[in-house]
């Protein structure tokens, strides 16, 4: 729950500035975009000027071309440092990694976000666990912000709320998330559309990758371990970009009786990004954390200080090893 003087907090620092400039997370997913396009469309109603954006690599993955908005995103080199800054799905402000500077500079911060591990880290905190989606939070909380939905937002927060639950099937899922996308596809959102452009838009080569790195899978029985590779060479035969393979992990978690499921990603700079999913019982968050990442019980994240994918699959199977002869 968050409190009604944390909004007002919030609603003074936006309302006092005309300026202001809207962030989300390292590789920013449906929520993040949809949050940040969303919001910015409410706010730019609202009489703000908005710059949007996210740190770098800033590809906008194509599946999200068709959300309105788009005008309000910069790169971060684009920026013109103005008014206060307002964080987006980021637990903490390492999240924003180049734009933290931007955010220590600003007028004033707010942070909006549903992750457990949130730092609080802004001058107001409009931070609930219980919200499926940072998009959910935005949507609550609108009217004590300022800020109004109109049918081009609404298709934004929709599309952040959809993303975030899996198609409403996560835990995370609620009856306040159904309420939200309902009142939503009140005001004239179509689910279909939604659905055509982020999970009917892939490219032929994506399919063909996604066929080729689910036929690596590996099963590790003991450990209840279900995990893929996708290699830079892997990127390159296929002809894929990083900012398609968002749902690849999700290829994994179909698997019956799985725990946890990973997808090791090797970046252009050789480093692993690994992104982890788990049923309900066992909590990936905290593993995640541990290792220089974080996220939510059941979808975390972090790139490995291992060389190599090989090196940080061992890592994930001792840290998972341990935990579960920890907790016999
Ligand atoms: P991903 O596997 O990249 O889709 O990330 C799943 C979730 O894990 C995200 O929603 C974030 O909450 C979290 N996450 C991923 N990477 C990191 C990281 N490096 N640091 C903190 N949280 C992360
Ligand atoms: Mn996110
Ligand atoms: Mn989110």
């Amino acid at each position: 729950m968050i409190d009604e003087r944390e909004t007002a907090r919030a609603a003074q620092i936006i309302s006092g500035r005309r300026e202001l400039m809207i962030f989300g997370h390292h590789f920013p997913d449906g929520d993040a975009i949809g949050s940040i396009l969303g919001m910015g469309l409410m706010l730019e109603k609202a009489g703000h000027r908005v710059q949007a954006s996210w740190p770098e690599p800033f590809e906008p993955p194509e599946k999200y071309d068709f959300l309105p908005g788009r005008r309000l995103l910069r790169r971060p080199s684009e920026l013109q440092q103005s008014g206060a800054v307002i964080a987006l799905d980021c637990a903490n402000a390492g999240r924003m990694e180049e734009l933290e500077q931007v955010a220590d500079l600003a007028e004033g911060l707010v942070n909006i976000d549903h992750h457990p591990d949130n730092s609080m880290f802004g001058d107001a905190n409009l931070v609930d666990h219980q919200c499926a989606a940072t998009a959910q939070i935005i949507y609550e909380h609108a009217t004590g912000l300022g800020i109004r939905l109109d049918l081009d937002s609404a298709l934004c927060l929709y599309t952040a709320i959809v993303t975030d639950t899996g198609r409403f099937q996560y835990s995370n899922t609620r009856a306040g998330t159904f309420e939200a996308a309902a009142e939503m596809v009140r005001m004239g959102v179509e689910p279909n559309l939604v659905f055509a452009n982020v999970f009917q838009n892939d490219s032929l080569a994506y399919l063909r990758l996604t066929g080729s790195i689910l036929s690596g899978a590996v099963y590790d029985d003991d450990l209840g371990l279900v995990y893929a590779a996708l290699r830079r060479e892997d990127m390159k035969r296929f002809g894929v970009a990083m900012n398609e393979t968002e749902d690849l992990v999700d290829g994994l978690r179909t698997l019956r009786a799985h725990r946890v499921a990973a997808l090791f990603k090797e970046l252009p700079d050789g480093k692993v990004r690994v992104s982890l999913r788990s049923r309900a019982d066992t909590d990936i968050g905290s593993l995640a954390r541990r290792l220089g990442g974080g996220g939510h019980r059941v979808a975390a994240g972090y790139t490995s200080s291992a060389s190599g994918v090989d090196a940080a699959v061992q890592e994930l199977r001792e840290e998972l090893g341990g935990r579960s002869a920890g907790a016999g």
